[in-house]
């Protein structure tokens, strides 16, 4: 399993649609500053369902749609697509490719979808629980984050063990049929 490539649509700098391909192996991404690098792995946290503005380093969720510039509008929508190869089924679901989406528009209305069928945000946790690809996961690891984990209780740490162990899901679901 790996990510194939990101669409991003109006999502922070991104004002015109963008394609960027990934590879197997190790991918760089290099530029001035202020170009655009970490909005990348901002739209990937994002479109994995990330709730926290902050995480996205800015105040208002608003702030991840395109907001204009002198010389161009700003956009009312901002869509970002993660497709993810899936050839060896490590992903719940029988396709081989798999094109998670979200949108967002300035009403505050945010939309999600699997290969474009349209779903619930929950539908996307379930999906990518217990692979490390999650916002939560260790997959995506922030400034800051390997301090984090070094200092973290042994619990915090613990969680991060059983997300790549894969029983988050079981927990998860215990969990749930306790509450029932
Ligand atoms: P550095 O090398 O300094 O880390 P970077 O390449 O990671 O830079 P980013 O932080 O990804 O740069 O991009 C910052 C740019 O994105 C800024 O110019 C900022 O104005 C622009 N930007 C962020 N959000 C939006 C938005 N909603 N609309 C338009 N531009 C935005
Ligand atoms: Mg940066």
């Amino acid at each position: 399993m790996y990510f194939k490539r990101i669409e991003m649509h109006g999502f922070k700098s991104f004002a015109d649609p963008v394609t960027i391909e990934f590879h197997q192996g190790i991918t760089c991404v290099v530029g001035p500053n202020g170009s655009g690098k970490s909005n990348i792995s901002d739209a990937i946290r994002w479109v994995l369902g990330e709730q926290s503005p902050k995480m996205l380093r800015g105040g208002k969720m608003e702030e991840v749609i395109f907001a204009g510039t002198a010389s161009r509008k700003s956009r009312g929508m901002a869509e970002v697509t993660l497709v993810i190869d899936n050839a060896e089924g490590t992903l719940p679901i029988e396709y081989q490719e798999v094109a998670i989406t979200r949108r967002m528009f300035r009403s505050g209305e945010s939309e999600y979808s699997i290969n474009n069928h349209t779903c619930r945000l929950r539908d996307i946790r379930e999906l990518i629980m217990d692979t490390g690809i999650g916002v939560d996961g260790y997959s995506l690891i922030g400034q800051g984050k390997i301090s984090d984990i070094i200092s973290n209780k042994t619990e915090s740490r613990r969680e991060i063990f059983e997300e790549a162990a894969g029983i988050v899901m079981y927990r998860t679901k215990k969990a749930e049929s306790e509450r029932k």
